[in-house]
């Protein structure tokens, strides 16, 4: 890792390089919620002043841009006797601005997935080599909880990331690509007092962290509890709605679906991502639903989150943004849930 440091007008003059030669992507505010407090999301931006750089967090994660809702993987056309198939998945270069360290850290988790997985996707592969990521810190949102250090802290999954210590950002320099382009610009090394002041804001956003959630041992917990009450309790609650996986930076799961055009001569094969808490996630041919209520599919969500990945991986794949407890319209949120799967609340 490189450091450097960037003072606040020469990084907007940065940025608005970047925007000029690339699509770029950035927090805006869309909307208020009830509380009249502002609701961001990643829009394409065409100058540095449209960017919300000290928004607080996306309404939704920035896994979209590597994991679309619906994409078309192949399409078949029958010609000259054979079906011939069209695959695409160049993206153009673009660029995010503004990803949380949390954001990142769930995009680590995907590429474990997607990229040194078993079985890598080259359309993920595809834009996550074509994005260029200027991670920003912040303090923690209230709700939020911390994990892991890593989840806080991150030393990868980014071309550059932006510690705020004042008038200037302390950058991380981790690519190439990002080291070159900082050139168009002015930087500096950094002097004794930004070291002091980046250590200091490492430990600000750290103690920021005011949600605690207890997952030491929780394979074992998830183990044991396999039939408990509590998957009951908050099963029975469960909507069914499927915008927690939606919104949730590491939830992966997707279906495939093929379809073929009236006239018989053209297909496509597209595939769109799922949640386990929907009704038919796990609806075989025949009909046959293997999680057939709310309980049991809420219950391997959290299996999922908390214990099938780590069990490979050594390490969850929730991240703690707690986007999914602050999207549930019937207020599950893994914070309950896992307290209450420690015996604490039962
Ligand atoms: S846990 Fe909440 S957000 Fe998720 S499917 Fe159930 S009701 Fe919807
Ligand atoms: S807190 Fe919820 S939305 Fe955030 S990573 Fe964990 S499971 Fe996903």
């Amino acid at each position: 890792m490189i450091y450097k440091t960037i003072s606040k007008p020469e990084f907007k003059k940065f940025v608005n390089l970047l925007i000029k030669e690339n699509p770029t992507f950035g927090p805006v505010e869309v909307a208020k919620n009830t509380k009249g407090k502002p609701i961001y999301q990643f829009e394409e931006v065409h100058s540095y002043d449209e960017i919300e750089i000290d928004y607080t967090m996306s309404y939704s994660s920035i896994k979209n841009f590597f994991l679309p809702f619906k994409e078309t993987l192949s399409k078949f056309k029958y010609e000259g006797n054979d079906w011939k198939q069209e695959i695409k998945y160049r993206v153009h270069p673009r660029v995010l601005i503004g990803p949380r360290a949390s954001d990142i850290s769930g995009l680590v988790k995907l590429d474990k997935i997607f990229v040194t997985g078993h079985f890598p996707s080259a359309y993920y592969i595809a834009r996550r080599k074509n994005t260029f990521i200027i991670g920003m810190d912040n303090k923690a949102l209230p709700d939020a909880f911390c994990l892991s250090p890593e989840d806080h802290d991150i030393r990868t999954g980014f071309n550059m990331f932006c510690s705020d210590i004042g008038d200037k950002y302390y950058i991380s320099i981790n690519s190439s690509k990002a080291y070159n382009y900082l050139k168009k610009v002015k930087t500096a090394n950094p002097t004794k007092t930004d070291d002091k002041k980046f250590i200091e804001r490492k430990k600000l956003i750290q103690n920021s962290f005011k949600t605690k959630v207890d997952i030491s041992g929780l394979e074992n917990f998830l183990d044991i509890e396999f039939k408990s009450p509590i998957w009951t309790k908050w099963g029975e609650k469960c909507l069914s709605c499927g915008t927690c996986a939606a919104v949730c930076p590491t939830c992966y799961c997707y279906g495939v679906e093929e379809t073929i055009e009236v006239n018989l001569l053209e297909s496509r094969k597209e595939q769109r991502l799922h949640s386990c808490n929907l009704v038919d996630f796990a609806k075989v041919a025949g009909g046959h639903n293997f999680r057939p209520t709310s309980v049991d599919r809420l219950k391997y969500r959290y299996y999922h989150q908390y214990r099938g990945f780590a069990e490979n991986d050594d390490e969850t794949l929730c991240v703690g943004c707690n986007r999914c407890g602050r999207a549930c319209l019937a207020d599950i949120n893994p914070k309950d849930v896992i307290n209450d799967l420690r015996m604490e609340n039962l």
